[in-house]
């Protein structure tokens, strides 16, 4: 599942492709999207800006029109030259914008939608997002803030990946990140210290960074995907189980995660 890391680093190279070049064809050949008229709407509007705010990613048009995308478990943005093989299906492309060098497509949504500015600004699932981990001015004392409002018997490790608390942390950085910090997903927020805390959120933090620049592909888990198998810090056997309302597996090493 594409996390904060993936988001952002799409965003980047999306940029590049469509910051101050001309659009010259935009399609959406996935039939939810056929009647939406997007390129009528988006026609000679140029791209001002792309970001990413935890997992969600914005394509910002002159003349307020943002177009917002979500990738939850399968979907992924592409960048590709002219005339080069995507790395999907074509049938799978829901959105494709052409300029004269690149090819910009959006491949199986599922959340892919375009709304105003000022929709963005007050769409709850946007507005209620807690600070971006990878934000350049990632803001600690908000993340403080919003956990100590959590439930204190909630595992941090759930807490972690609830994107009110804390945007672009998912299944993998959380079981990774807890494992670095030497933290228990399983204690309850109450018994986290506001240090342990924050020492847990800078690791997810550089973990992120580092893959991000890495194109995407993290260094060897220690713990995700690893259950059964020996730590290789201290030698226990790695475990795992469902944590929290959703029930996302949870790896950890309960020799040296306290
Ligand atoms: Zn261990």
């Amino acid at each position: 599942m594409p996390e904060g890391d993936t988001v952002h680093r799409a965003a980047r190279r999306i940029g590049a492709a469509l910051i101050g070049a001309e659009i010259v064809t935009i399609e959406t050949p996935q039939p939810r999207h056929r009647h939406d008229r997007w390129a009528e709407r988006l026609r000679d509007r140029a791209v001002r800006a792309v970001d990413a705010r935890g997992k969600h990613l914005f394509v910002r048009f002159e003349g307020d029109l943002t177009l917002h995308s979500h990738l939850r478990m399968g979907g992924r943005w592409g960048v590709y030259g002219r005339g080069e093989r995507w790395g999907r299906s074509p049938r799978r492309a829901w959105l494709v914008i052409r300029t004269r060098e690149h090819e910009v497509v959006q491949f199986d949504g599922p959340v892919l939608e375009l709304m105003t500015e000022g929709r963005s600004r007050f769409d709850q699932r946007l507005a209620g997002l807690g600070p971006d981990l990878l934000g350049d001015g990632f803001d600690e004392r908000e993340f403080l803030a919003r956990l100590r409002e959590d439930d204190p018997s909630r595992g941090i490790g759930d807490a972690l990946i609830d994107q009110r608390n804390l945007a672009g942390v998912g299944n993998l950085w959380k079981a990774e990140a807890c494992f670095w910090a030497e933290l228990d997903p399983w204690r309850p927020l109450g018994d986290v210290a506001d240090e342990e805390a924050l020492a847990l959120v800078r690791a997810a933090r550089s973990l992120m960074l580092d893959a991000a620049a890495a194109g995407g592909h993290p260094r060897e888990p220690r713990v995700y995907g690893r259950a059964g198998r020996r730590c290789r810090r201290c030698g226990a056997v790695i475990r795992s189980r469902g944590q929290g309302d959703d029930n996302r597996t949870t790896s950890w090493c309960p020799g040296c995660q306290r």
